[in-house]
């Protein structure tokens, strides 16, 4: 099949139109092994050699991903978000200058804060939604690398993805996006210049709450790209072929899943807005959120599955609102069919910019007018019972 007559929902759909050779299998069978036959003069005409840094079921799931992140030199999966993310700055060298998103997943600003120093990287926090702010933090020359999430985690702010590239690029760095929550349906960070892309897979595009996967996606096969490759082979970061394979499923589903998703945030969002015991909705899909404007240009067919409501009474009628739900479930993570409600502020603690009355909703697949339901009950029983 050639990729290049079709458009990416129906490659993803297809997980790139593989067939298997010898039984005319229209799912591919999963490659287990962790070892392969050498030739005869020893070489190894297969291209495969041993599990720890390849797999064929992983290049299957990583050309799915490449191609939806139209990712001209490829992808590469890890065992987790984090261990994507890590890679990243396991590339740099000790001394190397990072500026980095203030508002971003906390688990990755505290590895940051604790680990990444341990390795003699420099990191500076701003907020990436302001260019001038991003402009001076860069120092030329030794800013290696300029990491944004956007939207980001849990207030959906928005980077200018094309404005940070120029940014990074004419200080001498690279620019990095964590693209969990946007996913490839709505925007394709190394179109608008960026260098690498992040994703947490086990979130949007696994899609189903059952794997735990992170991928790195690059436009140029740089030194910077081969010091990431190395980094996985060496360390034994890759995913295992069986979470490979179930990625690859979701991933099919991807692009309906998706805008179902997106749709229902947006008609949660505009109806939350004018709920009476909500005092603010964070979603850059309404008019009024400051990054809209740069959300509708580098966001295509939605502006995702994710968004915040802030709750009259504070933290307490947050708890209890979270408390209260039935069809919601109550848990951290994000991306499932599943809807998910989660209090954020006291999961991420002290130095998180999250307030303290905020509730992180994941938007699934379930029937919208039902979820808007369930969290009008839930809030009122929250105030009420205040
Ligand atoms: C979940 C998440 C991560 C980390 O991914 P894991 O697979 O949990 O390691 C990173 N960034 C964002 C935006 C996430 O939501």
């Amino acid at each position: 099949m050639d990729s290049r007559n079709w458009t990416r929902r129906s490659l993803a759909a297809q997980a790139m139109g593989k067939i298997d050779a010898q039984t005319r299998a229209v799912v591919p069978p999963i490659h287990v092994a962790t070892t392969y036959i050498r030739d005869e003069d020893n070489g190894y005409s297969s291209g495969f050699v041993y599990g720890r840094p390849d797999n064929e079921t992983i290049r299957e799931a990583e050309s799915v991903l490449a191609m939806l992140e139209e990712a001209e030199a490829g992808a590469f999966l890890f065992g987790s978000g984090m261990a994507a993310a890590t890679a990243v700055f396991q590339a740099l060298s000790p001394g190397d200058h990072v500026v980095a998103s203030k508002v971003m997943y906390w688990a990755l600003r505290a590895w940051l804060l604790t680990e990444a120093t341990r390795w003699g990287l420099s990191i500076e926090f701003v907020e990436t939604d302001d260019l001038v702010a991003l402009r001076d933090a860069m120092k030329p020359g030794v800013t290696r690398l300029v990491w944004v999430e956007t939207p980001s985690n849990p207030l959906w702010t928005i980077t200018d993805i094309a404005a940070a590239a120029e940014i990074a690029h004419a200080a001498g760095a690279k620019l990095a996006v964590d693209s969990t929550c946007a996913s490839p349906v709505h925007t394709r960070p190394l179109t608008l210049g960026a260098d690498i892309v992040m994703h947490a897979a086990t979130k949007v595009l696994n899609g189903h709450s059952d794997v735990v996967a992170g991928a790195l996606c690059a436009r140029e096969d740089d030194a910077f790209w081969n010091r990431i490759k190395t980094v996985r082979r060496s360390q034994g970061g890759i995913l295992g072929p069986f979470e490979a394979y179930l990625l690859m499923r979701g991933m099919r589903t991807l692009h309906v899943r998706q805008e179902r998703q997106s749709a229902s945030a947006m008609a949660l969002a505009e109806r939350l807005s004018s709920h009476p015991l909500v005092t603010r909705v964070l979603y850059p899909g309404l008019p009024q959120h400051p990054g809209h404007d740069i959300a509708a240009r580098q966001m295509e067919g939605g502006f995702g599955y994710m968004l915040s409501i802030q709750v009259a009474g504070g933290e307490a009628a947050a708890v209890r609102t979270a408390a209260g739900v039935q069809l919601y479930k109550r848990a951290t993570s994000l991306g499932g069919v599943e809807s998910l409600i989660e209090h954020r502020a006291s999961i991420e603690g002290a130095g998180s910019p999250c307030p303290p009355d905020l509730l992180r909703l994941s938007t699934g697949i379930e029937d919208v007018d039902d979820l808007h339901a369930d969290l009008d009950r839930a809030l009122r029983a929250g105030h009420g019972a205040g």
